[in-house]
């Protein structure tokens, strides 16, 4: 049975949860420097159809990291939540921050000029630089 794409998550503190619509099981996970400093390490998330439904939204941090994106945290415990497009309702999530990641897998790398040499991924992935994966987002050509 084919797990749903209706999906829940929260934050470590549990100040947020949301519930949202996943475009597909796809995980990508994001080798940039700017996601390496937000998390810790490799960001790993999945597309958001439309706008997620949230609770606790007072808890949210917003940190707009470039003229393109915005980062959303929980200000109480600092768990990294989504990226978006500024001024538009295109979310990614963290895949850690879902209750139940059943059915999802890892099948997209994004920025891999900017990957540490210190790990690889084994999964089977299409591998994409960091102008191509957010041309996808904006819809400009890839610079
Ligand atoms: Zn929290
Ligand atoms: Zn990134």
């Amino acid at each position: 049975m084919a797990a749903s794409l209706d999906v829940s998550g929260h934050c470590l503190c549990g100040a947020v949860s949301y519930n949202a619509t996943a475009v597909s099981h796809d995980v990508g996970v994001c080798h940039c420097g700017m996601c390496r400093r937000w998390t810790g390490g490799p960001l790993m998330y999945f597309d958001v159809e439309g706008a997620p439904v949230i609770e606790g939204a007072e808890s949210i941090g917003v940190y707009k990291s470039s003229d393109v994106g915005e980062r959303g945290f929980c200000k109480r415990c600092g768990s990294v939540l989504f990226w978006k497009v500024a001024g538009e309702d295109r979310y990614t999530f963290t895949a850690g921050s879902l209750d139940t990641p059943s059915g999802f897998i890892l099948t997209k790398e994004i920025f891999v000029e900017d990957k540490p040499a210190f790990y690889e991924f084994a999964n089977p992935t299409e591998k994409l630089r960091g102008s191509d994966a957010m041309s996808a987002y904006t819809g400009d050509e890839p610079k």
